[in-house]
């Protein structure tokens, strides 16, 4: 299964990928965890993302493209994948329709959250994010994946949560058209409990791909 999951901030992809990567066993691919991974190691591609991540703002497409192109080239890739926060522009969505073409193994779904604004930044503002393994939880100190400690992203912070949504709505929101022109998005609704969300998402995704 080779599949991108799109949606707003906060729409739970991050939360619901961690199942579908399992239950499809697949890589789960998030752009976000690998620019935190290198800002917590010191890399200069986590240096050179820093600020753009801070403010809510797109990381360049020139930075961003080739850390997934590197990405795609790895042997876990061979059975597919969950992209979880790329493509986040039409730019980006045609590189990775190309990068696809070119090694003929094209996406066989995108798999759209839909949720409301309100409930957006009702999640966000407080989410929590494991220091070690990234992943987000709420009303908990320790992380419960992992154990790690959790914090609250920079870009979780209230100034920077009405950044992110609008450039969510000016630059992200278009590739869902790109991606119903190309016959490949399925949308969810995605409110209600973790685990109805994942069945609804399976349930979905098994009328595009068996
Ligand atoms: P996320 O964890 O997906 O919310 O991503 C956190 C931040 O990482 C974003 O607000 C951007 O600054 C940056 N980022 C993640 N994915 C991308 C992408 N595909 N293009 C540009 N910037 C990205």
């Amino acid at each position: 299964m080779r599949l991108v999951l799109v949606g707003p901030p906060g729409a739970g992809k991050g939360t619901q990928a961690q199942f579908l990567a399992a239950h499809y066993s697949i890589p789960h691919i998030s752009t976000g965890d690998i620019f935190r991974a290198n800002l917590k190691a010191g890399t200069p591609l986590g240096l050179q993302a820093k600020g753009f991540m801070d403010n809510g703002e797109l990381v360049p497409d020139s930075v961003t493209n080739e850390m997934v192109k590197d990405r795609l080239t790895h042997d876990d890739v061979a059975n597919g994948f969950l992209l979880d926060g790329f493509p986040r522009n039409v730019a980006q969505a045609e590189v990775l329709r190309a990068i696809l073409a070119e090694k003929k193994t094209p996406l066989h779904a995108v798999l759209e959250f839909s949720l409301a604004n309100e409930e957006i930044v009702a999640r966000l503002s407080s989410r929590r994010t494991c220091k070690d393994c990234f992943q987000p939880s709420v009303g908990v100190e320790k992380c419960p994946s992992c154990g790690g400690d959790v914090y609250q992203r920079e870009d979780d912070k209230e100034e920077v949560i009405a950044k992110r949504l609008s450039v969510y709505q000016e630059q992200t929101a278009p590739i869902v058209h790109f991606y119903r022109t190309e016959g490949l998005l399925v949308t969810i609704a995605a409110d209600g409990e973790v685990s109805e969300i994942t069945d609804r998402a399976i349930t979905a995704l098994s009328r595009v791909h068996g």
